[in-house]
């Protein structure tokens, strides 16, 4: 088994295992790996081991990955970086999935990028800040309402759920894993926003605790970046 195989195995036992401490179903988890700065041949390393769904942060960097892969048919990229609205036609060519929507006229721009390549819909999630530290994006929750609906007027779009990326200490991490589960709630619950996209190489069980349903996982699998 190559380090990946045995690493991502790892990280399914710990999402398993998470799951089950929480009374939840461990198929109700997704994981995305994260391959941000990681060869393409780590990829695949993962893929021969069963992973489908890969993470990266940058516009670029996804728009060559997927092109080397190109022959792994159902790959699934999730892109979860910030973005200029200006880059968001590299991530509309490749992407499936988009975690770090923030802001009304980023929606829009996906939604018209996205047409225009004649891609199927994709996959939404809008990323809420619930931390102070400046280097931190997403919508403020009072303005989570009007990038939702920026991301439903678009017919190319389709409305996920809500992502978020927490301080790194436990306890913040954990309030905001439970503020943006209520935040769910508080936004048309799992119906309207099926998917909370939480939780890290450092605190899935956290996140899973709280309700995770995708956690993004890079260093455990890959290694340290
Ligand atoms: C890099 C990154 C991750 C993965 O972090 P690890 O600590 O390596 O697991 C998850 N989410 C986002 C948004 C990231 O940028």
């Amino acid at each position: 088994m190559s380090s990946v195989a045995q690493r991502l195995a790892e990280v399914r036992a710990r999402i398993e295992a998470a799951s089950i401490a929480a009374g939840r179903d461990p198929h109700s988890v997704a994981l995305v790996a994260v391959s941000k700065t990681k060869p393409a041949e780590a990829i695949r390393q993962a893929y021969a081991a069963g992973q489908r769904a890969f993470g990266e942060s940058y516009a670029q960097e996804l728009a060559q990955k997927a092109e080397e892969l190109a022959d792994l048919p159902d790959i699934e990229w999730h892109f979860i970086g910030h973005l200029q609205t200006n880059k968001a036609k590299y991530v509309a060519r490749a992407a499936h999935v988009v975690h770090a929507v923030d802001t009304e006229p980023l929606a829009r721009e996906f939604g018209r990028r996205v047409a225009m390549a004649g891609r199927p819909r994709l996959r939404a999630l809008v990323e809420v800040k619930l931390s102070y530290e400046p280097t931190k994006h997403g919508a403020r929750p009072e303005d989570l309402e009007d990038v939702l609906r920026a991301v439903e007027a678009e017919p190319s779009l389709l409305l996920a759920g809500l992502m978020t990326l927490p301080e790194d200490a436990a306890a913040e991490a954990s309030q905001a894993f439970a503020t943006l589960a209520s935040l769910r709630l508080l936004h048309g619950g799992s119906a309207r926003l099926p998917e909370l996209s939480m939780g890290m190489t450092g605190d899935l069980e956290l996140a899973i605790a709280r309700g995770a349903t995708m956690v993004r996982v890079g260093t455990a699998i890959f290694g340290a970046r």
